[in-house]
């Protein structure tokens, strides 16, 4: 019998979940997840939930439910050590009930993003926090609480500031702080007041469009342009003011206080502002048999799991490198250790980082998306099934192979929604494959905005909540 053990139940963990209880029989082999929280939630639809145009119960669904039928063992509570040469976990159990040891012969950590509002002074929404997040279901009820009452002090003829974007000099997921915008854009013009609302992005980004993918170009309607041009329409269409390629150095009281490009400080004021954190990984520490913290050999200095990918290259070798970065998620020291979605530890970024004159490192790092998770923990599932029947490994998948889908929508309504996608491939580029500037397929790549994509954004919401839930077919679904 092999005991396989994942902690983390997001888009990662839960669909290697499913694919390790397809490929091993149950009865004679032990799968065990790991979940704080006994729900799975399904993170875009946070954008609909921080923009009261959808209740946060309908972004989750209970986990047990779904173990019970496919055969998985469930621990609820929070992996706290690793034992990678006794091989064992240790959880401390939700409801205080003490903790528990799961013992595995293979291990896939998939425990997404840490919120790290901590590395901004002033950053988030909790005591001494003065800006929304819409990351967690807590904080985007809290964020369209406060949305709420902006809307209301609009409607009473105040003038107010909205400023949306990275909190964080190297933050990233750009493009769901860049559908937050959008939906409350569309919230204020079908409310009346968008004309009494200053609505401005701020970013880490280099320039408009990089999404911490380097932007790029694409087709657009038969005719190549680059995703900068793309989101300058957007935002020349809507009224969207910006202020890019900025560290946040603190946040107070309605005041944000950056350092730009240049290395000039200044400040940007706000009635409401919604700034992500910087991702930090897991507070997870490693131990080995002599009781030795190994947790530097396993993980990096922000907490991500270091698996087969070539670390340490200068940018400039990097992005011309597109196999230096993993292809199977299994740690180099201890190989039955595999490191799924955002858990694992990227060889560096896409985009270009930009050095101020005072030092600080200013960009943003590379999105690892529900698409790219939901395919790293199919591949993994699929390695350590391999591995147990056969004792080899077969599957692989580089984000410099893999294609990704961003669907920014613009309000959730199928008959007045609207949405910008842009289709990359692949999402890291490969100059070598495709020798343009852009190191990315120019026909695959695509951008559009339309009607279209709201029923897409819609859609991903149905399947991916039916698929996760391993009703039949859900393998047809893709990740
Ligand atoms: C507002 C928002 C909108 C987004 N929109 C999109 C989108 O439209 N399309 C897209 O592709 N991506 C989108 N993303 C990104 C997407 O949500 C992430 O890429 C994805 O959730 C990453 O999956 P994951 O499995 O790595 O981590 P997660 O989904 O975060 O799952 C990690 C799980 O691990 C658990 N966990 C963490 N630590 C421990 C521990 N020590 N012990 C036990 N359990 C633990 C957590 O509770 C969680 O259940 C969005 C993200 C946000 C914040």
């Amino acid at each position: 019998m092999a005991k396989v053990v994942i902690i983390g139940a997001g888009f990662a963990g839960q669909t290697a979940a499913l694919y390790l209880a397809d490929g091993l029989n149950t009865r004679k082999h032990q799968i065990t997840m790991i979940n704080k929280y006994d729900s799975f939630v399904y993170t875009p639809s946070l954008v609909w939930v921080g923009s009261g145009t959808m209740k946060v119960g309908k972004t989750q669904f209970p986990l047990r439910p779904v173990y019970e039928r496919t055969g998985i063992h469930f621990i609820q509570g929070t992996a706290t050590e690793v034992h990678p040469d006794e091989k064992y976990v240790v959880v401390e159990r939700t409801d205080g009930s003490g903790t528990v040891q799961a013992n595995y012969d293979y291990i896939v950590i998939a425990t997404g993003a840490r919120l790290d509002f901590g590395a901004t002074p002033g950053l988030g929404p909790h005591a001494e926090g003065e800006t929304m997040s819409i990351c967690s279901p807590p904080h985007a009820v809290q964020a369209w609480n406060k949305l709420d009452t902006m809307i209301k002090r609009l409607h009473q003829g105040e003038r107010l500031k909205f400023v949306i974007g990275a909190g964080f000099r190297g933050a990233t997921c750009q493009g769901a702080a860049f559908e937050y915008l959008s939906n409350i854009h569309k919230i204020l013009v079908k409310e009346g007041v968008r004309d009494q609302a200053e609505l401005l992005w701020f970013s880490n980004e280099p320039k408009l469009g990089d999404f911490g993918i380097g932007g790029g170009r694409g087709s657009y309607h038969g005719k190549l342009i680059s995703t900068e041009d793309f989101v300058h329409a957007i935002f020349e269409d809507t009224g969207v003011k910006w202020q890019i390629h900025r560290s946040v150095d603190k946040v107070e009281k309605g005041r944000i206080f950056w350092e730009d490009e240049n290395g000039k400080h200044g400040e940007t004021n706000f009635d409401f502002a919604m700034l992500l954190p910087g991702f930090a990984g897991p507070k997870i520490q490693y131990i080995d048999k002599d009781n030795n913290n190994i947790t530097t050999k396993i993980a990096d200095a922000g907490g991500f799991v270091k698996v087969d990918a070539t670390y340490g290259l200068p940018h400039a070798e990097l992005k011309n490198r597109p196999g230096a970065w993993p292809a199977w998620y299994q740690n180099p020291t201890y190989p039955d250790i595999f490191a799924a979605g955002i858990a694992f530890a990227p060889p560096g970024t896409v985009s270009e980082p930009h050095t101020t004159p005072n030092g600080t490192v200013i960009v943003p790092a590379v999105p690892r998306t529900g698409m790219a998770s939901g395919i790293i923990g199919r591949v993994v599932a699929k390695n350590i099934v391999s591995l147990i029947k056969h004792g080899r490994m077969g599957h692989n998948e580089r984000m410099s192979e893999m294609l990704t889908i961003c669907i920014a929508s613009m309000g959730s309504s199928l008959w007045d929604g609207l949405a910008s996608t842009l289709v990359v491939y692949p999402v890291v580029p490969d100059r070598r494959k495709y020798p343009n500037e852009g190191g990315r397929h120019l026909s695959i790549t695509q951008m559009d905005i339309g009607l279209s994509g709201a029923w897409m954004k819609r859609m991903l919401h149905t399947t991916f909540m039916y698929k996760l839930k391993g009703y039949p077919g859900w393998k047809i679904i893709p990740e």
